[in-house]
């Protein structure tokens, strides 16, 4: 789930494992091919920073790291943060090693918006993922508070429907990044793509598909591929995406009651995406670490 919904309709959404954003196993693995991929003095400087991180001071290297990836949605559900969105926030003590005890869960997504229908546009809010990789990518020095951000934003821009909202005659404020089409009974799109990787998160099944989707990238691209280390243009090609290959079914949103039809074979082709933007996900996030951390 990417923001708070009004109380009463977050009570009619499906309470899926995968509500926000590649799910945990999708983060991992990006996090896990962006780490392989890190320059060693990159690499350690990255281990150094969480080691000041209160949350991963005491994990190993490369488990803190991938735990990290999923650190900005694991706060949405942690008591000693608070929902800097809701309509009086009740900020939360500040404790030590925190520049902010906000969850900041309109940083997760930008809603570059489109209508098939001629529906009015709005423009996106601020913050959104974009300003803030901007923010996090020009620091003259990467914090331990941003660098989990960094490697989570990362991850979560390469989802395609992080990019974009759908304004339809159905849905004249925006469909919310997929959250508000249902698919299937009891599921919305946005959780279908956020679960293309799966739902397992052993290092065991994460390496492995960590290992699958690096091999097919290589395969296309040579083992060095150049991909642009411009946050904008990651979210262009994702908003490209979600236009052309995600809202392949008509302009309905459907209900729950009644669920949109996808066409056959739509999740077979949404895998084969997703395992190409898990992907450059992981090496654009190496990437931008070795270009900012030191080679
Ligand atoms: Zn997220």
């Amino acid at each position: 789930m990417r923001r708070f919904l009004p109380a009463l309709l977050l009570l009619t959404l499906p309470l899926t494992p995968s509500l926000r954003a590649w799910n945990a196993t999708g983060h991992r693995v990006i996090a896990a091919i962006a780490y392989d991929h890190l320059t060693p003095q990159a690499k350690t400087r990255v281990d150094e920073l969480l080691k000041q991180h209160p949350d991963f001071a005491n994990l190993p290297s490369r488990e803190a790291f991938l735990a990290a990836s999923v650190w900005p949605d694991a706060i949405r559900n942690d008591p000693r943060f608070y929902d800097d969105t809701a309509a009086n926030p009740k900020p939360t003590p500040l404790l030590a090693g925190f520049p902010s005890m906000a969850r900041h869960t309109n940083w997760h997504y930008i809603d570059l918006p489109f209508s098939p229908d001629g529906t009015p546009l709005e423009q996106p809010k601020k913050p959104n993922a974009l300003v803030e990789l901007r923010r996090i990518l020009k620091e003259p020095s990467l914090t331990a508070y941003d660098l989990p951000w960094l490697i989570h934003l990362t991850g979560d821009v390469h989802q395609p429907l992080h990019c974009t909202s759908r304004f339809t005659k159905q849905l004249p404020h925006g469909d919310q990044g997929g959250n508000l089409v249902f698919v299937t009974p009891g599921r919305n799109l946005h959780s279908l793509w956020d679960g293309l990787a799966g739902t397992e998160i052993s290092d065991e099944f994460v390496n492995r598909f960590a290992t699958g989707v690096t091999a097919e990238l290589v395969r296309g691209k040579g083992p060095n591929p150049r991909l642009s280390h411009d946050p904008k243009r990651w979210i262009d090609e994702g908003f490209a995406l979600a236009q052309h290959d995600v809202y392949t079914f008509g302009p309905a949103s459907g209900s729950r009651e009644n669920p949109v039809e996808l066409p056959e074979n739509y999740e077979a082709g949404a895998r084969r995406i997703a395992r190409v933007q898990l992907a450059k996900a992981g090496f654009r996030l190496a990437a931008i670490l070795n270009a900012k951390l030191g080679r």
